[in-house]
């Protein structure tokens, strides 16, 4: 098989090289995203291999479909950025459910921990041998409300780390799992009693902006907000409003609404442009990062050996137990 890899970092080489060698698969690592400009690069190629902030629109899935690719494959669990019912009948998409629930969970917490103990700003002032503790005051998790919003994979390692440090935890989740020793209330509910919420939700037509002014109004004062999970859950300029209004005791996002084309570069040089993401930075008690939450050692080599179990089931006629067809999308 011939798969034209976008968006390569050197970090995917690492097990995407050897691993792909092992296969006998032939991949080309092309270090431009996938997008509309991109698409025609896969001419030639059996598969395409992408990961979240390329996309596949309408247009490009005809367009590759007269390339006559067969599959994208992606390097995610989550796939808001293929349109799978462009895709039905004429291209396989096939995705790595899961990787390492736990790296991104681990990660929530660690987003937590940071604007709420202000660990970044101790870093920093220690090394300038400024001792001084005033502005790092944080609260105890301990005994406090954490709701989880979705409670698949990873939501349940969050809750399971929620829960190691003594807190009580509620959540919300269209699909509850009733073997979770957690409370399923209303996102309202969630809101409004919850002193951590992080989401864990996917990104879907009932998702977006699950988080927007309304849910905000309800949310006490010094709450903390984590999402490692889509941008587009959270409607970023009621988030910005509430920060101005003090409402937030920190707020950590890890994905952006605006993510496309600015995470995973290097634009220490750029002019930014986008005026919500340079306000955000602005706020203390905010901590961006560039949607690492899966970046582990563990977690990717785990998306290396899906992504090529994946292309070798399709290869060689094997069940496509990763395939996302128009149900699983709706
Ligand atoms: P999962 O499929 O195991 O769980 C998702 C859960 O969300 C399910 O329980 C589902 O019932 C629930 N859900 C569906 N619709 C909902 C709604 N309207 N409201 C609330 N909950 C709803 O997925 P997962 O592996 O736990 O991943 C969750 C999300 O994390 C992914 O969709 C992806 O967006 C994100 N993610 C982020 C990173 C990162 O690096 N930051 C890495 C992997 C995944």
């Amino acid at each position: 098989m011939r798969i034209a890899f976008y968006g390569t970092k050197p970090y995917d080489k690492i097990w995407f090289e050897p691993m792909g060698k092992d296969y006998g698969f032939e991949i080309h690592f092309i270090e431009l995203p996938c997008n509309e400009d991109t698409i025609f690069l896969a001419n030639g190629y059996d598969a395409i291999c992408i990961f979240v902030n390329d996309y596949v629109n309408a247009a490009m899935i005809e367009k590759l479909y007269d390339m006559k690719v067969k599959a994208i494959l992606l390097r995610s669990a989550g796939f808001n950025n293929v349109d799978v019912k462009a895709a039905e009948d004429k291209i396989i998409i096939l995705r790595v459910p899961s990787y390492s629930p736990e790296a991104v969970a681990e990660f929530a917490m660690a987003m937590l921990l940071t604007v709420n103990r202000f660990t970044h700003k101790a870093y920093n002032r220690t090394r300038d041998f400024n001792m001084s503790l005033n502005g790092l005051m944080g609260t105890d998790l301990n005994h406090k409300v954490a709701g989880i919003i979705g409670t698949g994979k990873i939501g349940q390692a969050m809750i399971n780390i929620c829960k190691g440090f003594s807190m009580q935890v509620l959540a919300y989740d269209p699909f509850p799992n009733h073997n979770l020793d957690v409370e399923y209330v209303s996102v309202e509910e969630l809101a409004k009693r919850s002193d951590v919420i992080s989401l864990h939700c996917p990104l879907t037509s009932d998702t977006e902006h699950i988080i927007n002014k309304d849910t905000i109004s309800l949310m006490k004062r010094g709450v903390f907000l984590i999402n490692t999970s889509r941008g587009r859950l959270i409607e970023t300029e009621a988030v910005i409003e509430g920060l101005r209004e003090g409402r937030f005791g920190g707020v950590g996002l890890d994905v952006y609404e605006e993510e496309e084309g600015v995470f995973y570069e290097d634009r220490s040089n750029d002019i930014i442009t986008d005026d919500n993401l340079a306000r955000l930075m602005t706020f203390p008690n905010v901590l961006v990062t560039s949607h690492m939450g899966f970046f582990t050692q563990e977690a990717m080599q785990a998306i290396a050996v899906e992504t090529l179990e994946n292309a070798y089931a399709l290869e060689n006629g094997l069940p496509l137990v990763n395939r996302v067809g128009v149900e699983a999308a709706n």
